[in-house]
């Protein structure tokens, strides 16, 4: 039997991560991809392009996992759990991926592509003249910023000395303005040289 028909036959024809039953194509599940039915998934063009683009995604069309990340099939979890972790920021992809079990060496295959990783390379901070930061540079602020939860305004020109870059979210720097740490964001402040 051919992959794609095994495949048929595993997911009904259907998407195996949102259902669709359109443009279903064979992905293979990096990294070590190859043709064999455990390694791949039967999924939907919509499925394909948002895992392959990270900077175009819809994430309620994610919400499929809900269903599909209880699979038995382990190269299902195996990208559940990626899709997951790379939308960990919006609160409920967490609350899933709390709940879902994989066994060692299925997770060991899920981490396999370092998704939800960061290096230096993927996060570059840039400030509002697209130079790059780093921890310990002085920037100042290139307008007044209203401080949430904290009663002022930076105002505008203020530096700000010695910034701590916030791994997660490359547009988010910390400093200590007024003698507050506060997270400033990055385009609005310029490197002080
Ligand atoms: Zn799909």
């Amino acid at each position: 039997m051919s992959t794609e028909k095994e495949l048929q036959s595993r997911s009904e024809s259907k998407c195996e991560l949102c259902g669709s039953t359109k443009n279903l194509t064979v992905y293979q599940v990096p990294p070590d991809s190859n043709d064999r039915a455990d390694q791949c998934l039967l999924i939907c063009d919509t499925c394909q392009q948002q895992i392959n683009d990270p900077d175009n995604v819809d994430i309620n069309h994610w919400r499929c996992l809900n269903d599909s990340m209880w699979s038995q099939v382990p190269a299902v979890q195996v990208v559940a759990w990626r899709m997951l972790t790379r939308l960990s920021s919006e609160g409920w992809p967490q609350e899933l991926l709390d709940m879902l079990y994989l066994d060692d060496e299925t997770l060991t295959w899920a981490q396999a592509t370092r998704e939800g990783q960061h290096s230096e390379e993927t996060v570059a901070h840039v400030d509002s003249n697209g130079t790059v930061l780093s921890a310990g540079d002085t920037v100042t602020l290139i307008k007044d910023l209203n401080v949430k939860g904290a009663n002022f305004t930076a105002k505008r020109g203020t530096a700000v000395r010695g910034i701590s870059l916030v791994l997660d979210n490359p547009q988010h720097i910390e400093g200590r303005v007024n003698g507050q740490q506060i997270v400033i964001l990055t385009q609005f402040v310029k490197k002080f040289n």
